[in-house]
């Protein structure tokens, strides 16, 4: 199911794992490239992200509570006081989800659908309740945060650069997360992991 195709900035042969891509960085010349079905268009230019330590790299594969899984990309965000990142993963059956992994701290993070209103952004406040569905969601954090920059193939309509806000609560024992953009309110709905519950195969 991979498809190759040419740079369009430097030319080189580039590959999409996934059919949910809508993003990749060139890993030559890090042009970003907006990946439609009527074809390939450059957004911009990616900042070459810095390597912190972690288990996860492009290309890697593992297993999260013994589901099979390759990493394609990631994106990192920075907030006020540092940032975070967020790894794009297909899994053996092609689903594809993200871990993301702040100061060590890892969730497992599926796209879901928003299929109930939320408060503006502006009315809901930290460490209070909202209506959620059919529950009630308590919000932990808010904040905007921008693209610092990505890496590899993602799912994902946010250039480099581009800002958005953020809302993360719990309910029942599972994260969640509103990410607000001009495009609209996506929700996340996540999992914590223990550090054990990820393995990464050795590539040697
Ligand atoms: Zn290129």
């Amino acid at each position: 199911m991979a498809r190759q195709l040419a740079c369009p900035s430097c030319g080189a042969p580039l590959t999409i794992e996934s059919a949910f891509t809508t993003l990749l960085v060139c890993s030559y010349c890090g042009a970003s490239l907006n990946i439609r079905d009527t074809g390939v268009d450059i957004t911009g230019k990616s900042a070459k992200l810095a390597d912190y330590p972690s288990r996860f790299s492009i290309g890697a594969a593992g297993k999260v509570k013994g589901r099979g899984f390759q990493v394609l990309g990631r994106v990192r965000y920075n907030n006020y006081d540092g940032f975070w990142d967020e790894w794009f993963l297909e899994f053996s059956d092609h689903q594809v989800g993200w871990i993301t992994e702040d100061e060590g701290d890892l969730t497992l993070v599926f796209k879901s659908k928003l299929t109930f209103p939320v408060p503006p952004y502006e009315q809901m406040r930290v460490s209070t309740f909202i209506p959620f569905g059919n529950g009630r969601l308590f919000l932990s954090e808010k904040g905007e945060a921008s693209v610092a920059g990505a890496q590899g193939e993602i799912s994902l309509n946010i250039p480099p650069g581009k800002a958005i806000r953020y809302v993360d609560g719990n309910m029942a024992n599972k994260a969640f997360r509103l990410v607000i953009d001009d495009n609209g309110i996506v929700l996340y709905t996540g999992e914590p992991l223990e550090f054990n519950d990820v393995t990464i195969a050795n590539s040697e």
